[in-house]
């Protein structure tokens, strides 16, 4: 989503007449587009934008803004805690990116944190020649997963009217896209909240119909969400790619209740059972959380257990990182971080000798 919201930011900027350019020194205005889903993240957008006074100094003129979702987090604090900053600007507001950068140039400082939700106001814009693009199809998240932030950053869920992602999907694909990535933090809740009566396989099933377009791709899947008729309509299109990232986080059912994820293990299994038997083929990834708050030895092997049964072609592994404002950040049995870092360490490993297992079998193969 942050590179979807870098790409619009630049595609706003370019149809306004700026130009990209690879000196910073060189630069009139400089955009940091930054992402607060874990600590470690802030703390690097943070210390670059510390690192961009020196220019500022020698350009006063020079506006600096802070877009994405640690200003939408901090709010207006970050003007006081960093005066060369010229621009605070969350995910909802990048659709006001004119009128900020007007009062910029005027030398005021602004902020436009939770305002309009006018993610659906412009549409994509393509610049330069391009094959693959994004395409939002909603913005935020309703599920308050205990450890994310997104409901908090990016706001509650919204879908943007299929007519209006034709209209763009359409366009994009006159233009010479022939790759379209399909976008929302869980796009299988994609529909609800609409008058249209439409659900994500229908999306599917519309998109694929566009001429020429020759591959859907989408991303993310939730799991709680997912359902026997979207995996149909995947395998029975010739365009949508036959690849699932499904997050599962965890592979014991206590810590996905507590991670407040709405499925089970079981849940999950069958899942993966049922698209493998549509499609015996598809890729399957998923994002693993270790350490969670009392995540205890026992849980942690049953995530590993998970692992070693459905063999994931990839996965993301990621030490729990403690955000403010979440449920999980105020439960009891955080995980010290050597521990986090060990199961880190472990569970990657074991991904990597199923990676080499799997590499194996398709060398006898062939
Ligand atoms: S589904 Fe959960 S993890 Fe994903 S964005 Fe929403 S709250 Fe965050």
């Amino acid at each position: 989503m942050n590179v979807a919201d870098s790409e619009r930011i630049r595609s706003l900027l370019l149809r306004d007449g700026y130009q990209e350019t690879a000196d910073m020194g060189e630069a009139g205005l400089i955009i940091l587009n930054t992402c607060a889903v874990r600590k470690h993240a802030e703390d690097r957008a943070l210390a670059r934008l510390n690192s961009l006074k020196h220019y500022k100094r020698k350009n006063p003129d020079l506006i600096i803004g802070l877009f994405g979702c640690v200003p939408s987090f901090y709010g207006e604090k970050l003007l006081e805690e960093f005066p060369h900053l010229s621009i605070l600007c969350g995910p909802k507001g990048i659709g006001e990116i004119n009128s900020l950068l007007q009062k910029a140039e005027k030398g005021e400082r602004v902020a436009s944190l939770n305002g309009k939700n006018n993610l659906f106001d412009d549409r994509c814009i393509l610049t330069g020649k391009k094959k693959a693009v994004f395409l939002p199809i909603m913005q935020g998240c309703d599920n308050f997963c205990s450890y994310c932030v997104v409901p908090y950053t990016r706001g509650r869920e919204r879908s943007k009217p299929s007519l209006q992602i034709m209209e763009e999907a359409e366009n994009l694909v006159s233009q010479g896209v022939r790759e379209i990535m399909l976008l929302g933090q869980n796009v299988n809740s994609y529909g609800k909240g609409l008058t249209e009566k439409i659900d994500f396989a229908g999306l599917l099933k519309l998109v694929g119909k566009i001429k020429d377009l020759e591959k859907i791709k989408f991303m993310t899947s939730h799991p709680k969400d997912i359902s026997q008729n979207l995996l149909e309509v995947i395998a029975s299109s010739e365009k949508i790619e036959k690849r699932l990232h499904l997050p599962v986080q965890s592979g014991s059912d206590s810590i996905l209740e507590r991670m407040n994820r709405g499925y089970t293990v079981k849940d999950y299994k069958k899942i993966i059972k049922n698209a493998r038997e549509l499609m015996p083929k598809i890729s399957i990834s998923t994002d693993i959380i270790v350490g969670f708050p009392g995540e205890r030895e026992d849980d942690f092997r049953q995530t590993l257990k998970l692992l070693t049964e459905i063999r994931f072609d990839s996965i993301f592994a990621f030490k729990y990182s403690n955000r403010p404002k979440t449920a999980a950040g105020r439960f009891p049995g955080q995980i010290p971080q050597e521990e986090k870092e060990r199961r880190l360490k472990e569970i990657l490993e074991l991904q990597r000798e199923i990676n080499r297992a799997k590499r194996k079998a398709v060398q006898k193969i062939l």
